[in-house]
Formats: C-alpha cells, sequence, structure tokens
C-alpha cells in the first residue's frame, strides 16, 4: 500500500541497463529531478552526457513528496540573512522563483500534462514562541519585495497564531514534469540507463566509475545527483548531511480551498490537495532515519481525522530528505580539488525548486565557468558549521557506531512473520525476516556504507541505518542512501565497507 500518488499515475519510459563499457564526457548519476534536469539542459546546449539511475528515474524522493513548487521553505531566509547576509537571502529567492517559472515555461513548451497550477503557499504557527519568528520573516519578504502578507488566519479549519502568505506560488506533478522532461532530454541526445548502480568512483582527469555488473565508465566531468552523494570525495558530506524521514497520508476530500500549506513548528503540518484526485496529502512525523519505529500512518490519519473530518485513506508513503547543517544545499564542486566532479544535496525537503536551481548553477559552471549563485551554495561556507545540532548529529552518529556493536541478538528464530528481528547465529549477530509465505531471509546487519547497525523499520520493512540514512530491503538491497553495495546473507562472508570518502 506504501506507494506514492505521484509513481502510481505517472508510468513513464523505461530504459535499458548500461551493458557494456562507456566514455562520455559528461556523466551525470542519478535521475532524480536534479539528475534529469541537469541531463536535459547540457543536452539542450549540444553537449554529450550520458545519466545512469541505479533503480528507475523519478522513483527516488522526486517521486515521492508533496509537489509543492514555491520559494517559500519554511524559515529559511532570516537564517540566511543572519549567516551571510541580505543579499545571499535575496539570492535564494530569486534562483528558487527562477526554478519555478522553469517548471511552468517548461510544461507549457513541451505539452507537458504536468498538473502545474499556480496558486499562494502560507507559512503559519499555532505557538505563541514563534509569532515574533514570522513577524521578522515577513519583514524580510517585504525588504526583498516579495508578493506577501501577514496573515491571523488560513483558509482551513486550523486555529493559528499567525500566517505569511506568498502569493504567485505553485504545485506540479513532479513525476510527470521528470518523466516528460527525461523524454525530451533523450532527443535532445541524451542517454538514459536504469537498474545501472554506481559501486565504485576513482576521481582522475578522467573519472572511472564502476557499476554493480562489472562495466565501466569513463567520464571528463561527473555530476553527482545521487540524492545523497555517492561518492565523498573528502567533501566530508557524510558528517554535513542529516538524514531525515517523513510521512504523507492521501485521505479523500471533496474541495480544499486553492493553497497548500506548512507550519514552522514540530511536529509538522503539511497541507496540499490534489484537485484532480480529490485527495488531499497531509504529511509531516518528520524523524532522523533509524530513530524512531513507530505508527506515523496513524498520526497523520489521526490529524487528518480530526480537522477534516475524512478517514477515507487513499494512498501512504514515506520518503526522506538530508539537511544541510545551515539549511542550505550544497551545490558545486564536491571539493576545490576536484574541479571536474559536482555535487548537489541537502534540499531540507525543498528540494523540487532547489534541484532545478541547482541543475542550473552546475550547468552554468560547466558550461560558463562559473554562476553567480556559486557563493551561496558552495560546500565551503562555514557558518553554523560548528552548530550544537550539527555537533549533536555526529556525536550520535558515534553513539549509533558503537552502541550497535554492543548489542546482541535473540537466541531463538522468532515465529512472528513479516518482522526484523536481530538474532544471535552462532555468536554472530544477524537481522532475520520471515516472509509471508515462510521463506528466511538473514542478513549481515553491518552498515556497508560507514559499518553502524542497522535497525528495523516496521513501517516500510527495511534495514535502516542510524548514521547516515542508508536503507536496505528485507532481503538486504540497497533501497536509498549513501550504501552502495547490498548487505550480504549470513551464509556469505562479512559485509564489505565502502564509505567512498578518497
Ligand atoms: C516527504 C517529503 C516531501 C517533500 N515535499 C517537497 C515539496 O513539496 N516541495 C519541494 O520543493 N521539495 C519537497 N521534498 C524534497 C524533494 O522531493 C527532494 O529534495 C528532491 O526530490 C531530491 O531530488 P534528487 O534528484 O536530489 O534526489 P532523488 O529524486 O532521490 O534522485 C536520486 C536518484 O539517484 C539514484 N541513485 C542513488 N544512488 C545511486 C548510485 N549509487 N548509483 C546510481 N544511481 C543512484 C537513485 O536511484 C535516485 O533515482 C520533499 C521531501 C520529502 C522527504
Amino acid at each position: 500500500m506504501n506507494a506514492p500518488y505521484w509513481i502510481l499515475s505517472s508510468e513513464g519510459e523505461s530504459y535499458e541497463p548500461l551493458t557494456e563499457d562507456l566514455s562520455t564526457d559528461y556523466l551525470i548519476i542519478g535521475g532524480g529531478l536534479v539528475g534529469i534536469t541537469t541531463l536535459y539542459l547540457l543536452t539542450k546546449a549540444g553537449l554529450k552526457a550520458s545519466l545512469i539511475d541505479a533503480t528507475r528515474i523519478g522513483y527516488g524522493t522526486s517521486g515521492r513528496n508533496t509537489g509543492k513548487a514555491t520559494a517559500q521553505h519554511g524559515y529559511i531566509y532570516s537564517r540566511i540573512e543572519k549567516n551571510y547576509g541580505f543579499e545571499k537571502a535575496k539570492q535564494y529567492y530569486t534562483i528558487n522563483a527562477k526554478a519555478m517559472q522553469f517548471i511552468e515555461d517548461v510544461s507549457k513548451e513541451y505539452g507537458i500534462d504536468s498538473q502545474f497550477k499556480k496558486l499562494p503557499a502560507y507559512l503559519f504557527t499555532q505557538d505563541e514562541d514563534y509569532v515574533d519568528k514570522l513577524k521578522k520573516e515577513f519583514d524580510l519578504y517585504q525588504r526583498m519585495g516579495i508578493d506577501s502578507s501577514f496573515e491571523k488566519e488560513i483558509p482551513v479549519p486550523l486555529r493559528v497564531r499567525c500566517a505569511l502568505k506568498m502569493n504567485n506560488q505553485a504545485q506540479f506533478h513532479p513525476k510527470r514534469f521528470l518523466d516528460a522532461l527525461a523524454k525530451q532530454a533523450v532527443k535532445q541526445g541524451g542517454k538514459i540507463y536504469e537498474k545501472t548502480r554506481v559501486v565504485d568512483f576513482q576521481p582522475g582527469k578522467e573519472c572511472i566509475i564502476s557499476i554493480e555488473n562489472g562495466k565501466k565508465i569513463a567520464a571528463k566531468k561527473v555530476i553527482i545527483a545521487s540524492h545523497y552523494p555517492c561518492y565523498d570525495g573528502k567533501g566530508f558530506y557524510f558528517a554535513r548531511l542529516k538524514p531525515e524521514r517523513s510521512y504523507i497520508v492521501g485521505v479523500e476530500l471533496d474541495s480544499f480551498p486553492e493553497a497548500h500549506m506548512i507550519n514552522i513548528e514540530q511536529p509538522a503540518i503539511s497541507l496540499r490537495y490534489i484537485p484532480e484526485e480529490k485527495v488531499l496529502m497531509v504529511s509531516g512525523e518528520a524523524h532522523k532515519v533509524g530513530h524512531q519505529d513507530e505508527d506515523h500512518y496513524q498520526k497523520l490519519k489521526d490529524l487528518a481525522k480530526d480537522i477534516f473530518n475524512t478517514d477515507a485513506v487513499k494512498y501512504q508513503w514515506s520518503a526522506q530528505d538530508y539537511i544541510s547543517h545551515d539549511y542550505v544545499p550544497y551545490v558545486g564542486v564536491i571539493n576545490d580539488d576536484l574541479k571536474n566532479v559536482f555535487v548537489a544535496t541537502g534540499f531540507r525537503k525543498w528540494g523540487l525548486t532547489n534541484s532545478i536551481a541547482s541543475a542550473m548553477v552546475i550547468s552554468n559552471l560547466i558550461m560558463d565557468n562559473g554562476s553567480e549563485y556559486e557563493d551561496l551554495f558552495t560546500h565551503l561556507r562555514v557558518k553554523d558549521f560548528l552548530s550544537f545540532n550539527f555537533l549533536k548529529e555526529n556525536a550520535d552518529v558515534a553513539v549509533q557506531l558503537l552502541g550497535g556493536k554492543l548489542q546482541m541478538g535473540k537466541p531463538d528464530l522468532p515465529e512472528e512473520k513479516e518482522t526484523g528481528v536481530k538474532v544471535n547465529i552462532n555468536g554472530k549477530r544477524c537481522g532475520y525476516y520471515r516472509d509471508d509465505e515462510d521463506n528466511i531471509h538473514i542478513v549481515d546487519t553491518t552498515c556497508t556504507h560507514m559499518g553502524c547497525e542497522v535497525k528495523w523499520n516496521s513501517q516500510e520493512k527495511s534495514w535502516d541505518c542510524p548514521c547516515h540514512g542508508s536503507r536496505f530491503n528485507y532481503t538486504g538491497h540497497v533501497l536509498e542512501g549513501p550504501a552502495e553495495l547490498h548487505l550480504n546473507s549470513y551464509k556469505e562472508p562479512k559485509n564489505t565497507i565502502n564509505p567512498q570518502i578518497s
């Protein structure tokens, strides 16, 4: 049942896996919105570019979000102004507004049925403690010349203290948009290979990328658009990104005002209507990956029942995104010593416009040798890097790394089906899962990214890593995150750990 509306309602083309060695000028790793938009922009300019994806394009977080295209990214502008000044805050707005315009223009140009619709976005609070923050943010909106207003109410039956209304924002169908953009990129000469997972990355004047079937790709320039960078390049992204999982339920609702909305405080409440389907997406319940195993869907269903008196649930799914140390994405060269490798990550659940913005910045860096937004997004910015939260996150990784190793598994194999349990088999801690047909799957529970212990996620029936957010299904196959290698079965040798840092 946990399948996103976006994927269910856009079949898209299938692309063959790469079965031979390949040499290309530009290789894009990852077919989410960052990767596909970059492929589109590079091939539109006549460059020779190929894209590979571990699974299928648009099946990552770009096909699992709430489809809001907006420059209202929660409480962001005051943060940027505080850290980097007014001009940088304005730049962040400008490039995200451009990205929104890109979605509208491209949808029109190619006649994409992307459900693009303009409407206002609201950022509200129900908590008195946040009123001043919203006032401050509104003052900045005005100084930046954003078409907006300060409101006492929002157009749904929720009591709020106040809200910021940003006009002329939008919503769209991200998967249909992505599928159509991919098709256009292929028409322009781009190549797409699905089911082609990177398992090793060797940087150099010409980078050599190994894929799962043993084939190799030689590329002069590489764009890492794998959401969490599948190669770190000594950029220390593994220490800068916090993986956060969030949940969405889609409930049937006859009508909803033309707007979408989100609160500023936690727990998050995000509302976005799909008029074409008469379904309201209620989302929130965010937590660090591998850190909570509760019925988050039920909490959202209860919320939908409370506010809108509906319990007709049509969809539910979850997804994750990565949060940078100062809430601004990292986009640009992966590090200063590797000028031919580019990365875009850390979108903080606002990656639909930010991913298009990233593709624009990277394309400019490649084609024009520079971008006016380079400094805004560079990973070299250090403000807030040693903030309390950031230190706490990395201390948590150490706790998970060591703490996980001290736990022993259960001595007996459990009877229950479809539940992952840590068991101890001949002194070896393993992850045990009995499927509905009584087949038993036992995996080594050491994450293949950096060696932390994975934990069972009962909502998605997956083994999730609490350190950097890698996820594996019960047979041990990588679902997402930085890990590139699968979990071995307990009969095989121990897992190989490959952090892909240097
Ligand atoms: C619950 C939720 C709701 C959201 N809602 C919104 C919203 O309303 N508006 C908004 O602006 N943003 C939203 N976002 C954020 C946004 O969806 C993401 O930031 C954005 O889609 C990320 O795009 P991407 O291209 O970086 O990653 P993805 O779409 O995840 O694509 C990455 C691709 O890389 C591939 N890949 C990974 N590893 C490898 C490898 N080793 N080899 C080859 N390929 C690999 C994957 O298979 C995948 O297809 C939301 C996020 C969440 C979690």
